[in-house]
């Protein structure tokens, strides 16, 4: 595995590699990352991995310097899943100049769920993307389905901008208890990390009630989160949305839905989803 730090040397490198898979992550890995570059491997071409914690999308208030960072350990997790590149670059690596040139998901996919209660917070995300997908210029990029609507605006990106890259959606990956892993649930003491599957728990039991014909979306939010308020969570949303654009569901047309939720135990601030598996 070659671990490059600067961009010249990432395009030499590459041009002797022929097409690639790109796991993007922001490091701290975890088996839900490492899940991400099996999958890459299953296509059989060389696999590049770049790790950057990006503070365009981090408000002035957020955790951009308390996330985790634990490169060493995460160059030996890459090299044992034999990725090809690990891409390192410092923030002034991938922002030489100020940026004034942004990508910014409309309002109406950008602006709500996570968009609301991080304002500016896709914009960071789809411009550093577009920006990793100029430097690496993969064939195709991983994501993982836990961040599903960062998943529709990368999508929407690429289908808009007529970005010629496959965009592969895995699975959310789990721990044992159902608690989605999260680089975030390190900030967990242990008896929030008792209580974090919570979150799961409600966002699937919704989706088993939409599953067997429930609409009756708003009492089945408020439930959700009347119950998670009840256990000390402070709930950003819970909301049933469809899964193609994440636009609030018809009651008439049967469309795929899935069940999206953001909520703070003490300081941590998770999220999670569960598709719905409608049968009614
Ligand atoms: P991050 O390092 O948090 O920016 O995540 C990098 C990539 O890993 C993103 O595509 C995430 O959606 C994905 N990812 C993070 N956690 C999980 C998980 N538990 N299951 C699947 N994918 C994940």
């Amino acid at each position: 595995m070659k671990v490059v730090h600067q961009l010249r040397e990432l395009r030499q490198l590459l041009g002797a590699l022929g097409p690639t898979s790109f796991v993007p992550t922001m490091g701290n890995l975890h088996e839900g990352h490492l899940d991400l570059v099996e999958r890459a491997a299953t296509f059989s071409q060389p696999t590049v991995v770049s790790i950057f914690v990006n503070p365009l999308q981090f408000a002035p208030h957020e955790d951009f310097n308390a996330y985790p960072r634990t490169r060493d350990a995460d160059l030996a997790k890459l090299e044992a899943k034999n990725v090809d590149i690990a891409f390192v670059p410092l923030v002034s690596e991938i922002y030489p100049e100020a940026q004034s040139c942004f990508i910014q998901p409309a309002d109406s996919l950008g602006s709500i769920l996570e968009g609301a209660a991080r304002p500016g917070f896709f914009t960071g995300v789809a411009t550093v993307v577009l920006k990793l997908f100029n430097m690496v210029r993969p064939a195709r990029a991983i994501f993982g389905a836990k961040d599903l609507q960062q998943v529709r605006v990368v999508e929407a990106m690429c289908r808009q901008l007529a970005l010629d890259i496959e965009i592969v959606v895995n699975p959310t990956s789990r721990a044992a208890d159902g608690l989605a892993l999260s680089s975030r649930n390190g900030y967990l003491n242990p008896a929030e990390r008792a209580e974090a599957p919570r979150l799961f728990r409600v966002l699937r039991e919704m989706a088993r009630a939409v599953g067997e014909g429930d609409t009756r979306f708003l009492q089945l939010e408020h439930r959700a989160s009347a119950e998670l308020i009840k256990h000390g969570w402070a709930v950003d949303y819970i909301s049933v949305r469809r899964l193609i654009d994440l636009e609030p569901p018809s009651l008439i047309d049967r469309e795929s839905l899935a069940i999206l939720g953001a909520a703070k135990l003490g300081n941590t601030r998770l999220i999670d989803n569960v598709e719905v598996d409608r049968r009614r």
